[in-house]
């Protein structure tokens, strides 16, 4: 065989692609860094996952219909199985949306600053990708996303990294004009209580994202899905591989499910704990504190170098960014309470 380098194996696209990169997580420390939840389960609950693979078919495919975890989302959501995809992540739905809706050719638009993954999977499918800016305070301004024409529009609400809920009536607007498809990320919604979930069969251009990384503490099994009106959902199913989901994550999810109330409980408690977060930090000298609806909290800081060093030396990771825009914020998520008292004492230490 002829000795070929591999850039020459893959495609231009992927070449000049420069990888997520995910740092690696050193024992001990603190993780504000990624908006999981603090809350460890229950022995409870971990007993009756462990009951699922007593007996469980480990040589068999999955359900291809996913039909129980459906009726499972359908009953916690308010929709029907029909409205529902189930996501390996929400990445993975953000990315059937674009194989089946972008692509060479097509326009995909975002507000700025937003969820990266938007920005890195329409790069990889070939799409142009393209933004606007949020406005000073990070409000949405509809005009300006729809005079892009795009193909997909995202819009995530609440807006990671900012954590504000844009103007309901300027994502309608955006619904409304739109001919293209307009996907609502509700990636934390559990925590802002506020859904575009009874809007689906008005619009039927609408593709509601959800995650079960987030409020439901499983960012680890990585699974989400994707609601919207019955025919589209039959479109967007075939840009998915099947068997997406693993028969082992579906039998996890469908516990989880069934005892969501005790999960969700810790919903309030990181509200709670986000507003006396939001609080303490408002009186610092040198921050600025942005209102969230999700469980975590922008700030930006005057002096973001040293705080960052000062938060390395007690091993409590947070979130910088590479923006220009973002250059003197950093993104904190909120912990369980003895994180986050670390997490502002070595703060008060520094400013
Ligand atoms: N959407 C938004 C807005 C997010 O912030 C995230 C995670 N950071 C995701 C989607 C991805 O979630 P998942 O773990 O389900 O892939």
């Amino acid at each position: 065989m002829k000795n070929k380098k591999a850039e020459k194996l893959v495609k231009e696209r992927i070449r000049k692609f420069t990888p997520y990169e995910i740092s690696q997580i050193d024992e001990g420390e603190i993780k504000l860094d990624a908006q999981e939840n603090p809350y460890a389960f229950s022995d409870e609950l971990r007993n009756e996952i462990k009951g699922t693979i007593t007996d469980f078919s480990f040589n068999r495919y999955p359900d291809p219909s996913y039909r129980e975890l459906k009726n499972m989302i359908s009953a916690y959501c308010g929709l029907k199985s029909a409205n529902i995809l189930v996501g390996n992540g929400s990445d993975e739905l953000i990315l059937a949306v674009l194989i089946a809706a972008a692509g060479e050719g097509k326009t995909v638009a975002a507000p700025s600053p937003t969820f990266s993954m938007y920005g890195i999977l329409s790069t990889l499918t070939g799409s142009r990708y393209r933004e606007t800016t949020l406005g000073k305070d990070f409000s949405l301004d509809a005009d300006k996303l729809l005079s892009l024409n795009a193909d997909v529009t995202f819009i995530a609400y609440p807006n990671n990294p900012t954590g504000n809920c844009f103007s309901e009536k300027e994502i309608e607007k955006i619904l409304i004009s739109s001919d293209g498809l307009v996907v609502v990320d509700e990636a934390y919604y559990e925590f802002s209580g506020k859904s575009f979930t009874s809007k689906i069969n008005e619009f039927n251009n609408l593709v509601i994202l959800r995650t079960f990384s987030k409020a439901f503490a499983l960012a680890g099994i990585r699974a989400g899905y994707l609601l919207c009106n019955e025919d589209l959902a039959l479109q967007l199913r075939k840009a998915q591989l099947p068997y997406n989901i693993s028969a082992l994550n579906e039998e996890i999810l469908k516990v989880i499910l069934s005892k969501r109330r005790e999960i969700l409980g810790t919903v309030q408690v990181l509200i709670d704990s986000r507003k006396k977060m939001a609080e303490k930090l408002s009186q610092m000298p040198g921050i600025k504190v942005y209102p969230s609806d999700a469980n975590f909290i922008l700030l930006k800081i005057d002096r973001t170098d040293d705080v960052i060093k000062t938060l390395e030396k007690n091993k409590i990771r947070v979130r910088r960014f590479s923006e220009k825009r973002l250059k003197n914020y950093l993104r904190v998520s909120v912990g369980a309470e003895k994180e986050n008292r670390k997490f502002l004492k070595a703060l008060e230490e520094i400013l």
